[in-house]
């Protein structure tokens, strides 16, 4: 793979993205991020040259698959810092991965009166399956307040610490705002509190990517497809002993030993927890997409958002009538969330579609987040490591566009 040097070259990173090529201006990297070269080529070669299932048959395309699938257990296994590849679960993506934990270890190890911790910073997939959990198990949900910057209060988290929860689960970064959390010290302190920690990393892990045994947290969540991968493929870490615990979320091919009329054995880690024929390349796409993002370095990629944010921040406050939530761009990932007063999240991303600039409008899939900042929607632009200055500025231009066509 060719490599990118450091710090990021816009223009040749640009050039591995064959979505610009139209001349899109692309600001949803936060619901999904544009896919490089090297990832759609390996994902085309699996398809068109040794496009068998894994794990059976005993042949050479069987057998390449096999490898290349199970190799990147090994680079996800790199990537997180994780002891051991027994560790990492392929799923479908962060919401499978959390549904999975709330299925196999909330139904069997919550009892009624047990507290289950999450923040007003998390997504539906954060917030749904614990909700879930709880009306199964009769487990009380809390959640975490923020303050007006969208950062979460220290205060309201440690009273409910306090209470001994049994998990907390948390986003590293919000997807709404950019928020960053303090999700290494959040971790010490409910780990001394007792609770587990399940660490939502859809966000996190492309932006600023996590070392699971120095957070020490003990299940973390990603998907592939916000990280220059492929959608459909994601992945749960977990602590070995906490996963050797679990029964299988769901039963089928791949996760048995054997199989009886009478009953079944479950196959071990990590095969138990993957039943049925995998996303095989997507997963292969997910391996490209990690080579991508470590060859362009994370250093890299957080310094050049870090100078766009702050550009973005800075050019968003000369539009009339809009207002700008989130922290300040050194705690936050590249993500601008605003209101314009007088126009509708909707309407601003239509007009702006119209200029060829992509934003999302909407509640973000974080509706008690936009009922705690008293908004029903935000416009959100959100940045990634293709994203240049002069994105921003057509964004802006579009602003100003759309208080014209509103007479503002
Ligand atoms: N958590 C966060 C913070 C997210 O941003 C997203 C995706 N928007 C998810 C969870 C869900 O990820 P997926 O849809 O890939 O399962």
């Amino acid at each position: 793979m060719r490599l990118t040097p450091s710090p990021l070259d816009s223009a040749r990173v640009r050039a591995d993205f064959p979505m610009l090529d139209s001349g899109l201006v692309y600001l949803d990297s936060a619901a999904t991020s544009l896919k490089p070269r090297p990832v759609v080529d390996a994902v085309t070669e699996y398809l068109a040259r040794y496009s068998a299932n894994v794990h059976r048959g005993v042949y050479a395309a069987s057998e390449r698959a096999t490898a290349e699938y199970e190799a990147v257990r090994e680079k996800v296994r790199r990537f997180l810092n994780a002891r051991s590849t027994r560790e990492i679960v392929n799923v479908r993506g962060t919401t499978e991965a959390i549904n999975l934990v709330a299925y196999s270890w909330g139904r069997q190890q919550l009892r009624p009166g047990d507290l289950v911790v999450l923040t007003l910073l998390e997504h539906h997939s954060n917030i749904v399956p614990w909700q879930q959990a709880a009306a199964a198990t009769g487990a009380v949900i809390e959640y975490v307040d923020i303050d007006d910057r969208g950062e979460l209060r220290q205060d309201q988290w440690e009273r409910l610490l306090a209470r001994g929860p049994r998990l907390v689960a948390f986003t590293q970064v919000s997807n709404a705002l950019g928020t960053i959390n303090p999700f290494v010290e959040m971790t010490r302190q409910a780990h001394e509190a007792g609770a587990l920690v399940l660490i939502d990393g859809a966000q996190g892990a492309p932006h600023l990517g996590i070392d699971v045994q120095a957070t020490d947290c003990d299940f973390y969540a990603f998907s592939a497809h916000k990280l220059f991968g492929p959608t459909g493929a994601g992945i749960l870490y977990g602590r070995r002993e906490l996963l050797e615990s679990m029964p299988p979320f769901m039963g089928g091919g791949d996760m048995i030993r054997e199989v009886r009329t009478t009953g079944t054995t479950f196959n071990e880690l990590p095969w138990k927890f993957e039943a049925g024929t995998p996303a095989i390349a997507e997963v292969i796409g997910l391996g490209a997409a990690i080579d991508y993002a470590e060859a362009l370095g994370a250093d890299a990629i957080r310094a050049h958002e870090v100078d766009l944010t702050e550009y973005a921040i800075e050019a968003l406050s000369t539009v009339p009538g809009l207002r700008q939530f989130g922290p300040p761009a050194a705690r936050r990932v590249g993500v601008l969330s605003f209101e314009i007063q007088g126009i509708h999240a909707h309407d601003v991303a239509s007009i702006l579609d119209r200029h060829q600039v992509a934003i999302r409008g909407g509640h973000h899939c974080a509706m008690p987040l936009m009922e705690r900042l008293g908004v029903a929607a935000t416009s959100r632009a959100s940045l990634g490591a293709y994203t240049v200055r002069e994105d921003i500025d057509r964004l802006v231009a579009g602003l100003h566009q759309a208080r014209r066509v509103f007479r503002l």
